[in-house]
């Protein structure tokens, strides 16, 4: 059976290959950080990296990790609601509820498990889930597995969100979705306008914070700092990889009765482990962080204004951004790929994107930047930008 199968697999994946849409790792052999060093000893400066707070190599982090470990074990062999929780994880759970000021959270292992069990559990075909054309994968995959009506509004779009609002009215209950940062733009949903409408239309609001808690809003709180929305959001979800770590990890946060529901019938808590001790005792550990001091934050906005400044004042076309995602415009697909391999004969890791990932014709750079990041980094990748870019006719 299997060789017809191997053939239609080799196809398909030559394709892909030809297509110049195949994914290709390179292997790092150092802890994830502004400079790495990759497995043939050489060493590159890391700007495709989630580490928005450069947490983590953090001494600290890998402090707390080990005594958790310590404390209480490797593993927990178990999902909670069988083999019960341990006094860390429901310390970890209070410590995220008290970060997005709400009434209580749950742990997944990941945010794509949070938001494959978000919908589910709470919501029926009587019901309409309003999400933003640009959600996360993950998001769409959770409204996939729930039988409410679906509505798609254009990205961060009022005037479509209230007729996609006006629409629904029918329904019985209604909720608007959206990611707090969008990760291709960097551009930030409008909370406030979004809180507006749901208000108006008697619609729940639930936003994934997945890129934009740690990063947007005065001390890096989120959306619903950025915009003062508290109150007025109803479920939150997130990732214990991104700013908060890097490590592994989701949740959902919000009113206690959605949480109290979910820990009773949501699949992915239900039928998949508990997070590792060490990961629980460093969240515990990164939450205390960030309520000692918000520098890593100021740090992280104090690059990103750098940094996007220098690339404006060279001549590059810079959507934008709210957050800590910088979108080097250069249209083209192939560009970008030339581009960002050019980059990394400079030494510099930044990631081309181009359709199906980006509409056809915004190809671009996508620059993540990091607290980790140092001035002289980020001097280095500026300067290796506007040596592409006249290389490759971007700039003159
Ligand atoms: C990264 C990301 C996720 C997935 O988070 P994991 O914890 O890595 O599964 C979910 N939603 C959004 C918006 C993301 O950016």
């Amino acid at each position: 059976m299997y060789g017809k199968f191997q053939k239609h697999l080799q196809n398909e994946l030559a394709a892909i290959d030809e297509a110049g849409l195949y994914k290709r790792e390179r292997n790092i052999a150092s802890a994830q950080g502004a400079e790495i060093t990759l497995q043939d000893g050489s060493k590159a400066l890391n700007f495709c990296a989630n580490n928005y707070l450069g947490l983590a190599d953090s001494p600290r982090l890998i402090a707390a990790a080990e005594k958790a470990m310590k404390d209480r074990g490797y593993g927990m062999s178990s999902v909670r609601f069988i083999c019960d929780t341990q006094d860390i994880h429901k310390e970890l759970e209070k410590a995220i509820a008290d970060y997005f000021h709400t009434d209580d959270a749950i742990l997944y292992a990941a945010c794509f498990d949070a938001n494959g069990g978000v919908f589910e559990p709470l919501l029926t075909a009587e019901d309409a889930i309003i999400s933003d054309s640009l959600n996360h994968a993950s998001i769409i995959d959770g409204v996939r597995l729930c039988k409410a009506q679906r509505f798609r509004y254009a990205n961060a779009d009022m005037a479509d969100l209230e007729e996609k609002l006006k629409e629904a009215q029918a329904c019985r209950f209604r909720i608007i979705v959206t990611d707090g940062v969008f990760s291709m733009d960097g551009n930030v949903a409008p909370m406030d306008k979004i809180c507006d409408l749901a208000e108006k239309y008697d619609a729940m609001v639930m936003v994934d914070e997945s890129h934009s808690a740690g990063v947007v809003g005065p001390t890096g709180h989120g959306v619903a700092e950025q915009f003062n929305c508290y109150g007025r959001i109803d479920i939150f979800t997130g990732t214990l990889g991104k700013a908060f770590g890097g490590a592994v990890g989701g949740f959902t946060t919000g009113r206690q009765e959605i949480i109290d529901m979910l820990r009773q019938r949501s699949r992915p808590y239900l039928f998949s482990n508990s997070i590792p001790p060490m990961i629980a005792g460093a969240g515990i550990e990164m939450f205390k962080m960030l309520k000692e001091s918000n520098e890593l934050h100021d740090r992280l906005q104090e690059n990103v204004d750098y940094f996007r400044d220098k690339m404006m004042a060279a001549g590059f076309d810079i959507k934008p951004t709210q957050s800590a995602i910088c979108a080097v415009m250069l249209y083209d697909a192939k560009l970008s790929q030339e581009f960002a391999a050019k980059m990394a004969e400079e030494g510099i890791f930044v990631t081309g994107f181009y359709y199906p990932v980006v509409p056809k014709g915004q190809a671009r750079i996508r620059v993540q930047l990091s607290a980790a990041h140092r001035k002289e980094h980020l001097d280095k990748a500026i300067a290796a930008f506007i040596k592409v870019g006249k290389e490759l006719g971007v700039l003159r």
